[in-house]
């Protein structure tokens, strides 16, 4: 078995051993593998280190991916052993295993998946390793070439009848405004769009009447933040208070807190981009010794914003550049279906490479389509408010690279990047998918979903989150995704028949027609 693991070295500012470390691992018996993104994240930090005058980075992690083959887990150890007599000779501070769960894919022939967790503990300078084999599954070819241009283009116009479409209200704001004027709204409008609490057309549509009434808050390089950013935090929050009420309300973050990130915004549009987010992508790639000319440079760059605080903070980020946010960033500001094409040295290419943030909504519909099939589980005993019951408990991330793959995969079926596929899947998954079957005869691609052809919904319910064969978010602060294969038929998530049944649209007909009613 070939377990690809992330190894996190956590070293100080000084190190200088990078090269005698790779020269080191690739030695090793376990293989680098030097495309991967994580390669890119590694090099950037070395360059990052090699600023000097970087004082704020303490503790920047370099991360390596690293493949072992044969006898995995005795292989880790070894590896972890040396690594860290290794990382002691640069007075460098230790390795860890990277992730929350550690929890690694581990791709089989065709598009068979098994996932492992990989523990390793320390004691002294020992370490011991446990490798568990979690789940068995397979990304679903049928599902994949089903998901072809044709239902593409009809699921598209059909949700435009529902939801309107994904450029609708924001090319209307952007309308009279100057590229560099849209890029600097749409850089405040969409990173504040992760907090929203309204939808995202009625947020947009608060910021562009904002817009309108004071351009000057969405443009750094006017005279007014001049002045206001002389004024103590104090003097600045009651000064844009009331111009930026329409937007109170809107967001699940304290007000007093958003308008904090409003001026960080300004602040770092104004050092770091020229007063311009247009220019971010240049700014920012160049800072961190990202080569532009890398057809995966914008998916490195946000991969590491995304997933570094350190560099956040290098960079001065100080307000929120999320996963989702910070890709809806992209998406909008490059050219694609949903973008303005407003950022400058971003090419076909770079937007072909950008991942698709894989979130709640987005991870459901392909385990309710099937897309996403997973076959075997190790349960364990699992509590959760004094309910118990016998779960695959995960974190959603877990799932991650599982469903990059399965839609990219599709978005090559249909051939667009697969940004493209956001708002269309995402948008089913909010807006129909997760209504436990209440929603699907509605639904733009039943065609190519299992669980409208059973017509049983794969998904449980929060508070049903321990019954039989499904999958489950769980409430609230339960933050997981559990997943249960079913004891009375013994069947797997995608064989068990006990799930909620699918509402149909009336006894007669299964689906609605949107095209008939007048
Ligand atoms: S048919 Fe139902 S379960 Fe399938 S993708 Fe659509 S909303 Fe989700």
């Amino acid at each position: 078995m070939k377990i690809p693991i992330n190894i996190v070295l956590k070293v100080d500012k000084s190190f200088k051993g990078e090269n005698d470390i790779i020269k080191f691992l690739s030695t090793f018996n376990g293989s680098l593998l030097p495309d991967d993104v994580n390669m890119s994240v590694y090099s950037s930090f070395l360059k990052i280190g090699q600023y000097e005058k970087c004082k704020k980075i303490t503790f920047p992690k370099l991360v390596l991916k690293v493949k072992f083959s044969g006898n995995a887990q005795k292989e880790l150890e070894k590896i972890m052993e040396k690594l860290n007599d290794e990382l002691m000779k640069f007075g460098s501070l230790s390795a860890l295993i990277y992730g929350k769960s550690n929890f690694s894919i581990v791709w089989k022939k065709g598009l068979e998946f098994e996932c492992v967790s990989v523990l390793v503990r320390r004691t002294g300078k020992i370490f011991n390793s446990e490798i568990r084999l979690k789940m068995k599954g397979y990304l679903d070819i049928k599902v994949i070439k089903a998901f072809n241009k044709k239902i593409y283009e009809c699921s598209r116009s059909h949700l435009e009848k529902i939801s309107g479409g994904p450029r609708e209200v924001d090319s209307i704001n952007l309308s009279d405004k100057t590229r560099q004027d849209s890029a600097n709204f749409i850089f405040i409008r969409s990173l504040l769009d992760f907090i929203n609490s309204a939808p995202s057309e009625s947020f947009s549509r608060a910021f562009l009447q904002t817009s309108q009434r004071y351009p000057f808050l969405f443009e750094p390089k006017n005279k007014f933040w001049d002045k206001l950013l002389k004024e103590t935090d104090e003097q600045q929050k009651k000064i844009l208070y009331p111009l930026l009420l329409r937007t109170r309300g809107l967001t699940r973050q304290e007000f007093e807190t958003v308008i904090k990130w409003w001026v960080n915004m300004i602040i770092f549009l104004r050092k770091e981009c020229d007063g311009d987010a247009g220019k971010f992508f240049n700014a920012i790639s160049s800072k961190l010794g990202i080569d532009a000319k890398r057809k995966d440079a914008l998916e490195v760059m946000q991969s590491l914003l995304e997933n570094y605080d350190e560099i956040k903070t290098y960079l001065g980020l100080s307000f929120p550049y999320s996963l989702k946010a910070g890709r809806l960033f992209l998406t909008m500001m490059t050219k694609n279906e949903r973008g303005f094409d407003l950022m400058d040295g971003v090419n076909k290419e770079h937007v072909r490479e950008l991942n698709l943030p894989v979130d709640a909504q987005v991870l459901r519909v392909a385990l309710n389509t099937g897309l996403i099939e997973i076959t075997w589980v190790q349960t364990e005993e699992f509590e959760h408010n004094g309910r118990n019951a016998k779960v695959l408990p995960l974190m959603r991330s877990d799932m991650t690279e599982l469903g990059r793959v399965a839609w990219k995969l599709v978005a090559e079926n249909i051939n667009i990047p697969v940004i493209e596929l956001d708002y269309l899947i995402y948008s089913i998954g909010s807006l129909l998918c997760n209504r436990f079957g209440k929603s699907c005869y509605v639904c733009p691609i039943t065609d190519v979903c299992k669980s409208w052809s059973k017509r049983k919904i794969r998904e449980g319910s929060g508070v049903d989150w321990n019954r039989i064969g499904m999958f489950s978010y769980g409430k609230g602060e339960f933050d997981a995704l559990v997943i249960r294969p079913c004891e009375r038929c013994n069947g797997t998530l995608a064989k068990c028949v006990h799930k909620y049944d699918i509402l149909k649209f009336s006894s007669k007909q299964d689906k609605i027609d949107l095209d008939k009613i007048k």
